[in-house]
């Protein structure tokens, strides 16, 4: 061994001699691009920016404004009669989950046959497929919030940060913390081992500690937490623990919480955002808002329910509008309470939690049904553009780097057809997409 450190000192040596020699072709410029577009949208502002140049050197942005000066030597791609916005950011995902959506009373059942008949390696190479059909969507950053076998979450982020598959950048969470039994329903006690291949059972303010310090250990880069369990919640001081823990490590808590109690529950603990909280409180919305915590209204609008229902089949007008009228009433009601989030001013971030097989649709494209339930609610463009960048990467944690299209930022940039800021269905049609400076998808 001794030998062949000397060995690499010798050449480490040799290399520091000739450096000064080499060291124009070394330190060789990266690339310049120069994007051109009829418009521009930040991420941030609510107003589009005409005649846009976005000027992108290697990795990051170099410059951004009307009709700028298009340096010498840039590769020049002008995308015509479209809107340049930042790469879209998805903060619910399941990337390593795709359960049948036809029969939705069995969710239960499909999360068993998963977990019983797919390994954890069968999931990160079906994650491989799903985060490259996301990527190509447009979306260019995931929060992938578990239900991905033990630490399959890490292995797919792994993968793409090595570049030895597409996908957007990630962050994971590992396993879901959560009260006994996950969400897997009523097991016997034969089954109930397997509940650990997909959930961490929390037992007490110490055990949630620990439970969050391993996730740490796995990989995480967040924290999830099923605060409403079946019979039994996650408790405040279980949930307080968890948050002072991964506070302390500046990793952020993501709380699923559905309904009066555990919405409550998960303000009380000051968690970074509430997934889902399809049924809360005023109250639970003023507090939110005061505390800066992050509503993920991960919404659909009816026929997306229908379709998810009915799959590949043909249905008839009856048996269409008797879907209706079942999911009618969640939809309003969600719908319903999106407008009082709104109006109390919680901040919204875009995050889907499409895990079900979408007929006729990618991952990515089913993914981008979530702004419609926005729309459908009276976000505007502006505030749907907002959800799913600048908001959801302040929620992130990476703001700095991503988010918005100013200098400095890395170059995850997305163009869409015609003028986003007057219709976020815009944002389904990503006809260009660049993730980290890299070129994924030019359609023109
Ligand atoms: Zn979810």
């Amino acid at each position: 061994m001794r030998d062949r450190h000397s060995t690499l000192c010798s050449i480490f040596a040799f290399l520091l001699a000739v450096l000064p020699l080499t060291g124009v072709a070394l330190a060789q410029s990266p690339q310049l691009t120069a994007l051109k577009a009829a418009r521009l949208i930040d991420g941030k502002s609510s107003t589009a920016l005409d005649n846009a140049v976005v000027i992108v050197e290697g990795a990051k942005i170099k410059s951004v404004g009307p009709n700028l000066a298009i340096p010498a030597g840039a590769k020049i791609i002008d995308l015509g009669d479209s809107t340049l916005l930042p790469g879209l950011i998805d903060v619910h995902t399941h990337l390593l989950d795709e359960m049948d959506g036809t029969n939705l009373t069995l969710q239960d059942i499909e999360m068993l046959r998963i977990v019983a008949t797919q390994s954890t390696a069968e999931r990160a190479l079906l994650g491989a497929k799903l985060a490259k059909e996301v990527l190509e969507s447009g979306i260019t950053t995931v929060r992938d919030l578990g239900n991905s076998g033990v630490n399959g979450d890490v292995a797919l982020r792994t993968a793409i940060d090595r570049g030895w598959l597409p996908g957007p950048r990630m962050i994971v969470s590992t396993r879901a913390l959560a009260a006994q039994g996950g969400q897997f329903g009523r097991l016997t006690p034969e089954a109930q081992p397997l509940i650990e291949q997909e959930y961490v059972t929390i037992r007490g303010p110490e055990s949630a500690r620990q439970a969050v310090r391993q996730a740490l250990y796995d990989g995480a880069n967040c924290i999830k937490v099923i605060v409403n369990g079946s019979p039994a919640d996650v408790t405040l001081d279980e949930l307080k623990a968890i948050v002072e823990e991964a506070h302390t490590y500046n990793r952020k808590v993501a709380a699923h919480a559905i309904g009066d109690r555990s919405t409550r529950t998960a303000v009380a603990a000051g968690v970074d955002s509430i997934e889902h909280a399809y049924t809360v409180p005023d109250d639970v919305l003023k507090a939110m808002a005061e505390k800066h915590i992050y509503l993920v209204p991960t919404d659909g609008i009816l026929q997306t329910y229908v379709d998810m229902t009915l799959g590949t089949r043909e249905a008839s007008t009856q048996e269409r509008s008797k879907l209706e009228a079942m999911y009618r009433p969640f939809v309003e009601h969600s719908r319903e309470r999106l407008q009082r989030a709104l109006k109390f001013g919680v901040s919204i971030a875009a995050g889907s939690d499409m895990y079900l097989s979408m007929p006729h649709l990618n991952r990515g494209q089913a993914s981008l049904l979530l702004y419609d339930a926005l729309a459908a609610a009276g976000m505007t463009p502006a505030q749907i553009i907002q959800a799913a960048t600048s908001n959801a990467a302040a929620l992130l944690g990476i703001g700095d780097r991503v988010g918005t299209l100013e200098p400095g930022k890395v170059a995850d940039i997305i163009a869409v057809p015609g003028d986003a800021s007057h219709s976020a269905s815009a944002l389904q049609h990503a006809t260009f997409v660049m993730h980290s400076g890299a070129l994924i998808k030019s359609q023109n």
